[in-house]
């Protein structure tokens, strides 16, 4: 088929409302015609004029297992032939729905009881929130209520979920964050250690700052605390040494739960099956989302710990059924391709291949990037990475954001063939590209990497401001 660049390009100017666009740029034709993107092939997706780029971000680290797999599209239309839908409301299901469940149990970290589902990461935030409030409840601490997340923390946009995401502008002129969310320091060693400090007292340091606000907030209120395994959309920040073992202790000492946000790092990201296996977390519930189906379908979980939902069970009698459901939870579709894409991740060792291939991929970021003059820090883990940009490695000093230098960046890498993230939170460019990746490939993405960056830095250069 071919598409009418001109038509859809109007059709859409006209009629879509873009996530994360700038309005009047993008009306106007100042951002130029949208990206109409048409197909894709393992790491590689093409647009509709033909141009090809590696997909350094899997979507938006998403598409886990790569583009085009069939053994996916199949599954998918297999089950919407045999049975396109059917809701899991008052005890119904499907094959396909019980299997996917007792499978993400068992290979779920800490002790895990039952799965809740939903459409994206940050319905299954908001379904967690509830799950904290119901749970406190039903045991007779109905004050246990505030979440605590932190600084830099993403965990979506939708009222909860946004307000526990831990950047202003998700709450700019939207009316969040919500009064129950308070948030606590990004554990981020580069920007937030004191100098001198190392990563392991920087990690006990941000723990006794969580220790104080809960003594602060006075612990009776606190019911929870959200954080990803590895800080993605907060500029993809591995924890400092320690980190998650000092917090898992002040959660203990005042009976406060831990949700593990696993949306990207879920699946083999970062080259364990769970980030809460790499970084020895035991959460009291999950979040998944993304990397479940690959996104070829959405669909997200709420994965409940046995502490937290044999409340639930022993309360049924008291309070009646468990009283939240969306249409589309447990959606069969979607569970069929949750199923056949965990047959890939298993069967292809995508945890196993994210470890292998992610550490060539760290080494070669540190090999091409870390030494530059505009580098102050080069990090990751498995596969997901990042490089932040500075004016003065030695004072570390920001860029002017006027620069836009990591903007600048992300976009000479897309001119040459590769779409890597430019973050917010200063000038960093993110890179979290399919698991499926192969070495040879990471080569090709990090020479087309380090054209784009050493571009940038003649540019700078040029301008008077290196
Ligand atoms: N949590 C994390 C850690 C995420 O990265 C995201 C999405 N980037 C979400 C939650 C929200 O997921 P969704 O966009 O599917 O609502």
């Amino acid at each position: 088929m071919t598409i009418d660049i001109a038509k859809i390009s109007e059709l859409d100017r006209r009629s879509v409302l873009h996530p994360f666009t700038q309005l009047k740029d993008f009306a106007t034709g100042k951002l130029g015609d949208p990206t109409i993107v048409e197909t894709g092939k393992g790491i590689r997706i093409q647009d509709a004029a033909g141009k090809e780029f590696i997909d350094g971000f899997a979507g938006l680290y998403c598409v886990n297992v790569g583009y085009g797999r069939t053994e996916v599209a199949e599954a998918i239309s297999r089950q919407a032939y045999r049975l396109a839908y059917y809701h899991s409301y008052a005890a119904h299901t499907t094959d396909e729905l019980a299997i996917l469940s007792d499978r993400l149990v068992k290979m779920a970290p800490g002790k895990m009881s039952k799965v809740f589902y939903g459409m994206s990461g940050s319905d299954a935030n908001e379904t967690q929130a509830k799950l904290v409030w119901y749970y406190n409840n039903l045991r007779g601490k109905p004050k246990k209520k505030k979440i605590i997340s932190r600084d830099r923390g993403y965990h979506g946009c939708s009222i909860i979920s946004g307000s526990m995401t831990g950047m202003s502008f998700y709450h700019d002129h939207m009316d969040l964050p919500f009064s129950q969310i308070v948030h606590t320091g990004v554990p981020h060693h580069y920007w937030g250690g004191h100098p001198g400090e190392t990563e392991v007292e920087f990690s006990k340091r941000r723990a006794a700052e969580l220790d104080e606000l809960i003594q602060r907030e006075g612990p009776e209120t606190v019911g929870a605390f959200i954080g990803e395994p590895v800080l993605g959309t907060g500029g993809i920040t591995p924890p400092p040494e320690g980190y998650w073992e000092a917090i898992q202790a002040v959660l203990r000492k005042h009976d406060v739960l831990l949700i593990a946000d696993e949306v990207i790092t879920g699946f083999g990201r970062t080259g364990s099956m769970f980030g809460s296996d790499r970084y020895g977390i035991e959460p009291d519930l999950i979040t998944v989302a993304k990397g479940l189906t690959s996104a070829y379908f959405p669909l997200s979980g709420a994965i409940v710990g046995e502490k937290v939902y044999q409340v639930m069970e022993d309360a049924a009698d008291r309070v009646g059924s468990f009283s939240h459901g969306y249409t589309y939870s447990g959606h069969p579709i979607g569970a069929a391709a949750a199923n056949a894409v965990l047959d890939i991740v298993e069967n292809e060792d995508l945890p196993g291949k994210a470890d292998t291939v992610g550490s060539y991929f760290q080494a070669q970021l540190q090999a091409k990037f870390a030494q530059l003059p505009i580098v102050g820090e080069v990090r990751g883990v498995g596969l997901m990475g990042a490089i932040e940009f500075v004016a003065d490695r030695e004072k570390k000093t920001r860029f002017d954001p006027g620069l836009n230098v990591g903007a600048r960046v992300s976009k000479a890498a897309r001119d040459r063939g590769l779409i890597a993230r430019a973050m917010p939170h200063g000038d960093i460019l993110g890179f979290a590209p399919p698991l499926v990746i192969t070495k040879a490939e990471v080569d090709e993405l990090v020479s087309i990497a380090e054209s784009a960056v050493r571009s940038v830095m003649d540019q700078l250069v040029h301008e008077g401001q290196k």
